[in-house]
């Protein structure tokens, strides 16, 4: 099946995109101090100037702004609109892959979730659950009304939906636990739980097992390839001791849940075929 899309629908894709990531962008900043997403309306930290409508249009205004304040000249970070752009590209990306389908939104809007876990993970060590407890309902309810459209999606059905977040918590639960055991120290946050839960409703027991692998494999690399060494050097320069920074397992996670989702059934089908079940 190749899904017939024409450029006004990738055009439209991508500014709703472009708009969703404006929002996320809220939820980025705003989740992890505890704030609400809804009041007050965004304004500059340093003038508190509000930012219009005609500053607030994602990726352009920045542009135009050239990433100042109106007001003040403060700087203005290039997170924003990479946000922005990151985003439209995937909604345009999403609807390039599934066409103009409700298999599209599903896996458009679960790719913005993960996107806002992972920077959240990244930058404050915290998964919030405005992200997750979001997700978690958006992967079930849309699983049961894709089981009426009856449309095909990468996605697990409302029952495997079930087993999966179970399996999914579950499994990271126990390898926070035994890693927690093993180091003697806090190995895991909850936030990954959580997180899990959200990927294993997506995908279902298989694909989430696949996406702990990816995101564990993902972490070792960059974390013993990058991290350690530059962090390791930079202390023996400094001449103090090398305290090994904490591993944000969900910057990991976030992105082995997409290739689980996209490419993991070939993938498992492939792994039980080579060992011949
Ligand atoms: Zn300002």
């Amino acid at each position: 099946m190749t899904p017939v899309t024409v450029w006004p629908e990738l055009l439209f894709a991508f500014v709703v995109g472009a708009c969703v990531g404006s929002f996320l962008n809220v939820c980025i900043t705003r989740w992890p101090h505890d704030l609400s997403v809804v009041r007050p309306r965004s304004r500059c930290p340093r003038c508190e100037r509000p930012i219009t409508a005609l500053d607030n249009i994602p990726i352009l205004s920045w542009v135009l702004l050239r990433g100042k304040c109106r007001g003040c000249a403060l700087p203005i970070s290039t997170l924003y609109p990479a946000i922005e752009l990151i985003t439209g590209l995937g909604w345009l990306g999403t609807v390039l892959a599934f066409g103009p389908t409700f298999t599209a939104v599903r896996v458009a809007v679960l790719g913005t979730v993960l996107l806002g876990i992972a920077v959240t993970d990244a930058r404050h060590y915290l998964i919030p659950d405005g992200f997750t407890v979001f997700g978690l309902l958006w992967v079930f309810l849309t699983a049961v009304v894709g089981t009426m459209l009856n449309q095909p999606s990468p996605f697990a059905d409302p029952y495997d939906a079930m087993i999966g977040a179970c399996a999914g918590a579950g499994a990271i639960a126990i390898a926070g636990w035994l890693g927690e055991v093993a180091l003697k120290k806090e190995a895991m946050g909850f936030g990954d739980v959580t997180l899990m839960a959200v990927v294993g409703a997506a995908v279902g027991p298989a694909r989430a097992m696949l996406t702990i692998f990816f995101g564990a494999l993902i972490a070792t690399i960059v974390f013993l390839g990058v991290v350690y060494p530059y962090g390791w050097l930079k202390a023996r320069r400094n001449k103090v001791e090398f305290d090994p920074p904490q591993i944000p397992f969900g910057v990991f996670l976030a992105p082995a849940a997409v290739i689980a989702l996209l490419w993991g059934d070939s993938m498992v089908s492939a792994y039980t075929n080579s060992i011949g079940l």
